[in-house]
């Protein structure tokens, strides 16, 4: 009897343990970063193999890579529909016609994607990227693109002021403070916290249909250099799009480039990054706030040994 019963028990435990594994997808996410070309501000040999590190340590996603040269022959012809989720950091050329096409059919029938940064300056001709993304900048974008969000008395706001879409006063830490504290991606965040020396992207534009707002950025207008000033306006920094079936979250955080400037590194970002991708795959987010998160006055920062790196598909 005694016998028996030790046997249901480790039966018991295994079929557990195999429930367990499947109900919470030990690894069984597959993330799909799409990279190879950055604008000179920015370095991906640098961003891509630091995206692949957090969304590995989340022990969620498999992850692979796809590799776009500029100077490359080869098609660039992923095959996204194998992918839970889609991580893009990428600005360069064009995709093939055919290559855009399945992207866009990916992510209509329910494919996740994170907009990564200066992905939102990619591709500013491509009505459905636009549409994807919510909101973009540079490019020659602007009112033709779309309006600007801005959140003023609690509340999104659709700004239809004319004007070129994309600036940033000079890098800083700001305070960014979470709008919706329900939703799965900024549940358990604080309701403030500081972020270290990094860019607000501002006076973003673009279709902003079914956009949600998830946290913004007050951007001083006292902030300011020849390259751009401080708007006065709640930037909003991290946000969801639905498109189609599709979930997609977009973080304009975590600029990276050589040492020191590696915005890259912020718990937040990183923390953000990790919820969203698992949010944009899933709908849900199983993951606790690390203890390290930044708070109301003090930045947290990871230290990485930061530097440009050989990536291979
Ligand atoms: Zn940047």
């Amino acid at each position: 009897m005694q016998k028996y019963g030790l046997k249901l028990l480790i039966v018991s435990v295994i079929a557990i343990s195999l429930l367990a594994c499947n109900t919470f997808g030990e690894k069984s996410l597959k993330a799909l970063i799409v990279t190879g070309q950055s604008n000179p501000y920015h370095d991906w040999k640098i961003s891509s193999p630091l995206l692949k590190q957090f969304l590995e340590e989340t022990g969620l996603f498999k992850v692979d890579t796809a590799i776009n040269l500029a100077d490359s022959n080869v098609p660039f012809e992923p095959n996204f529909a194998a992918y839970n989720v889609v991580v893009l950091d990428y600005e360069g050329k064009d995709w093939p016609e055919k290559t855009q096409k399945v992207f866009v059919d990916y992510v209509k029938s329910g494919g996740g994607v994170v907009v990564y940064h200066a992905a939102d300056n990619a591709f500013p001709q491509w009505k459905e990227y636009n549409e994807i993304i919510g909101l973009g900048g540079w490019g020659n974008r602007d009112e033709k693109t779309g309006p600007m969000v801005r959140w003023r008395d609690g509340k999104m706001v659709l700004d239809n002021t004319p004007g070129k879409a994309g600036t940033h006063p000079p890098a800083h830490d700001f305070l960014i403070v979470n709008r919706n504290p329900e939703h799965p991606i900024t549940k358990g965040l604080p309701e403030k916290w500081m972020h270290a020396k990094d860019e607000i992207y501002s006076k973003l534009r673009g279709p902003a249909e079914n956009l949600t707002i998830l946290a913004t950025a007050y951007c001083d207008p006292n902030v300011k250099s020849k390259w751009g000033s401080g708007t006065g306006e709640h930037e909003p920094v991290l946000f969801t799009i639905n498109y189609g079936k599709g979930r997609i979250v977009h973080n304009t955080l975590g600029h990276a480039n050589k040492p020191p400037f590696t915005a890259i590194e912020n718990v937040d970002f990183i923390v953000t990054f990790q919820r969203g991708a698992e949010w944009a795959a899933t709908g849900n987010v199983t993951q606790k706030v690390s203890a390290d998160f930044p708070t109301a006055t003090q930045t947290s920062r990871r230290q990485f040994n930061i530097q440009s790196q050989e990536v291979k598909n």
